[in-house]
């Protein structure tokens, strides 16, 4: 399905919801979209040894959150490596020579100055289509996006917990290979052991119902203010479903409602 107008997407959702499943097939049905995700940006960082991902190995890997500064800049990065954005001077640059993109290997401080005296123009090409996984996390990374692209819909997944604790109590995972099977309706043909291996499969720790529970509320006390966000700025849409499946033709229709 062909996109008409540049559609510039978060999904926001509890973990477990099934926002991959989601982000799959938007994909699949809209060519044209392309995901961005901030987990992958930071650990390739990190793999690749740059400045950004020494910076932010430790918080990642104590499962803090990464400093606004540094996240934004990430994603301007790679919205402006993809040609998405059209930073066009203000005043302050023309006396400035320090007028060039911001570049992943410039020290922090060139970075700021360059960001606050350039300022970046969405572009209206539906092949500057994307939906962004991970990012923006809080009301205040929403606000920074906002100057730099505006996000045109905030999908908003809901299934009740209950159901998403049930979903997990049934997971199942080859740790080695991340295979995931789901005894309720992907069970592996011999209990307890991967199809391929046959090695045993392992529950994960974060899917034990108190600390889903636990990750649940956190969810539920940040997404708040990041959704009300999106509300103020008349952009957010909600939509539930007891599964995926009753889900995704929904998402389908609002998506060519607006955008095809
Ligand atoms: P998860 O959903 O398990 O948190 P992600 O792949 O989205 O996994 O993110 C991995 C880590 O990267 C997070 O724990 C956090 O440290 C960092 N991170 C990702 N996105 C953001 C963000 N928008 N703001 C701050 N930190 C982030």
């Amino acid at each position: 399905m062909h996109l008409r107008k540049a559609a510039r997407v978060i999904l926001v959702g509890a973990p477990g919801v099934g926002k991959g499943t989601q982000s799959e097939r938007l994909l699949q049905r809209f060519p044209q979209l392309a995901a961005i995700s901030s987990g992958d940006l930071l650990r390739s960082n990190v793999k690749n040894r740059t400045p950004l991902g020494i910076k932010v190995e430790s918080t990642m890997k104590a499962g803090g959150l990464v400093p606004d500064d540094l996240i934004l800049r990430l994603i301007q990065n790679e919205l402006s490596q993809r040609g998405w954005l059209h930073t066009k001077p203000n005043f302050l640059t023309l006396c400035s020579s320090d007028l060039h993109q911001p570049d992943m290997s410039s020290d922090d401080d060139a970075f700021i100055s360059s960001a606050h005296l350039v300022q970046p123009q969405p572009k209206a090409d539906p092949s500057a289509s994307f939906l962004l996984d991970g990012f923006p996390r809080t009301a205040r990374q929403a606000e920074n996006l906002d100057n730099l692209l505006p996000i045109n819909l905030a999908v908003s997944l809901h299934t009740p917990v209950d159901v998403i604790l049930e979903r997990i109590s049934g997971r199942w995972v080859h740790e080695p290979s991340g295979r995931v099977y789901n005894t309720g309706f992907n069970a592996p043909k011999v209990p307890g052991l991967d199809d391929i291996t046959g090695e045993p499969l392992v529950r994960r720790a974060d899917d034990q119902e108190e600390v889903y529970r636990e990750r649940f509320r956190k969810f539920e006390e940040t997404s708040r203010p990041l959704l009300d966000h999106y509300a103020n700025k008349g952009v957010l849409w909600e939509v539930s479903g007891m599964c995926s499946d009753d889900i995704t033709p929904k998402l389908f229709a609002e998506f060519e409602k607006r955008f095809c």
